[in-house]
């Protein structure tokens, strides 16, 4: 069955071999198994379900683009393959025409919009036809929590069950967190699927986090290592984004810029500078990047961190999409942190939805302290399972790194947490290792503790990183929430009976560049 899969790739598609993940995609569908495919954009989803509609009767193609189903039609005529779209750009007689020929098993293909579900009347025609597979495209939108929902997605199931026979059911999607695969599975009511989450791998992406203070700095230098290249710097907010534009003009780089407060012919003409190269940085708040499809740009900076992995790795990826070496570098301050919990907490949604972007909020603020591979670390979280241990094109797995052992400072931090019967946030911990004499401390009888000013060598800030790194590698964790709790995770009893040691990777030579440009 895959070796005939291959040949139509060919034949039909002209390409020599399935992209990542392809394979095991249409495999699976041809098994017959309802079959959930996650591929970033650009992964090659349309191949996933065109190829397989070759070999089965009819699929319906439930896309809710409808500006671009026009296009994918004609793609797919211009390949030789028979295929229609139903969507409310057609009058009644082209309609008509068109479900006269599908009853006849004319099309391979049938893109519709979801929204024709909604009308009993047409649900009773499209229902007559048979269908074997049912394709749902940017099947996050039926999730309340994804995105975009659409609430015309949800009348996909029922329509299903109105069918003479089951389809196999294949969804897609980009996004990959767990509340939106569960919805997908379960609003859709897939039968037992198998689930792929494939393609997150930027092999050409150079992964970097920097810590601390000197944002400004390193933005300056970089630039002008890197003058002749393209390169976008994303900032947290409009006036960051003035600020920073300003400072790189005084400068003399050729910086543009972008964010929602500039008028629509203003952002257009930024935009169109940028993709032509007549600037050559664009500094802009997360509102630009959105469909601009510019292949050769050499380096993302973010100014500050993002709400999460999903919007950063979104923007992060559109770097090097040519497949030429990029680097996407994130430059981290605690600010950064209060900021989006800020963000959380002053929003209107509801209490669940707030957890999930706390959770989602530490996930980003460990990538920051992880020492673990960073590209492992964003792949492991997208669900992809063969993440790598070691990438050797990240921070740290770059070879200017060293293992320091950590293990004597990690039980100190350790024990008192335990000691302060974890109810206190990070810094607080930090104040009494420290051994501060700060109000709060003294108040609580905390300078009374055997844990007071056990770290009292070392900076209170780098206390606090070394707490921050604790929590990314999972010995302790960090209650939800405006005012989060430091606690402890199982993962923190070996460590404090003394049966495992604790490492941490430290940066040897900090004037180095961050890639070796040659
Ligand atoms: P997505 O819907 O996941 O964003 P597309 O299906 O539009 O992605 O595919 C992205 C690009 O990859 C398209 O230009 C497509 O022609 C190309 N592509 C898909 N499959 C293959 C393949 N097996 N080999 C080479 N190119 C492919």
């Amino acid at each position: 069955m895959m070796q005939k899969a291959a040949g139509l790739l060919k034949k039909y598609f002209g390409y020599p071999s399935f992209k990542s993940g392809q394979e095991q995609i249409i495999g699976s569908i041809l098994q017959g198994r309802d079959t959930v495919g996650i591929m970033p954009t650009g992964g090659g989803k349309s191949i996933c379900y065109q190829l397989p509609a070759l070999l089965y009767g009819t699929t319906l193609v439930i896309s809710p683009l409808i500006s671009l189903m026009k296009d994918q039609v004609d793609d797919l005529r211009g390949h030789g393959i028979t295929a229609a779209f139903i969507n409310s750009s057609l009058d009644y007689r082209e309609l008509s025409a068109v479900l006269a020929q599908a009853r006849r098993g004319r099309y391979k293909l049938i893109y519709m919009a979801p929204e024709r579900l909604e009308s009993e009347q047409f649900t009773d025609m499209v229902k007559e036809l048979d269908i074997q597979l049912l394709a749902v495209d940017e099947a996050h939108c039926i999730s309340q929590w994804g995105h975009d929902f659409r609430p015309a997605y949800l009348s996909i199931a029922p329509f299903v069950k109105e069918l003479k026979r089951r389809p196999v059911i294949a969804a897609f999607t980009a996004t990959a967190t767990t509340e939106v695969t569960r919805d997908m599975v379960n609003l859709l009511a897939l039968d037992q699927p198998n689930v792929f989450v494939t393609g997150f791998d930027r092999a050409n992406l150079f992964f970097a986090v920097i810590n601390g203070a000197g944002k400004r700095d390193f933005v300056e230098s970089y630039l002008a290592e890197n003058r002749d290249k393209s390169g976008i710097i994303y900032a947290a907010t409009r006036k960051d984004v003035d600020q920073i534009h300003t400072f790189l003009q005084q400068k003399g780089f050729a910086a543009g810029k972008y964010h929602a407060g500039m008028t629509a012919p203003e952002r257009e003409l930024s935009q169109e500078q940028f993709i032509y190269d007549e600037i050559r940085v664009m500094v802009a708040t997360n509102a630009f990047g959105m469909g601009i499809d510019k292949s050769n740009v050499r380096y993302v900076i973010h100014y500050h961190m993002p709400k999460n992995l999903e919007a950063y790795y979104q923007e992060a990826g559109r770097a090097g999409r040519d497949d030429g070496p990029a680097e996407c570098i994130l430059l981290f301050s605690p600010q950064d942190v209060q900021i989006q919990r800020f963000l959380i907490e002053s929003s209107t949604a509801s209490p669940e939805r707030r957890d999930s972007e706390y959770r989602k909020l530490q996930s980003m603020v460990d990538y920051c302290h992880t020492s673990r591979c960073l590209r492992g670390y964003i792949l492991q979280y997208f669900g992809q399972s063969e993440a790598p241990e070691n990438c050797a094109g990240c921070s740290n797995c770059s070879s200017d790194r060293e293992l320091v052992d950590i293990t004597m400072e990690a039980q100190k931090i350790l024990s008192c947490v335990w000691r302060m019967r974890e109810q206190f946030g990070v810094n607080m911990v930090a104040s009494v290792l420290k051994g501060s004499r700060n109000k709060k401390v003294l108040r609580n009888g905390f300078d009374k503790l055997t844990s007071y000013g056990l770290l009292q060598d070392y900076p209170e800030k780098e206390i606090q990183h070394l707490i921050k790194v604790l929590i990314a590698e999972g010995y302790i964790g960090l209650t939800d929430g405006q005012y989060p709790v430091v606690r402890l995770l199982p993962g923190a009893a070996p460590v404090l009976k003394g049966e495992k040691r604790v490492f941490r990777q430290v940066r040897l030579k900090k004037s180095q560049p961050l890639l070796d440009q040659s």
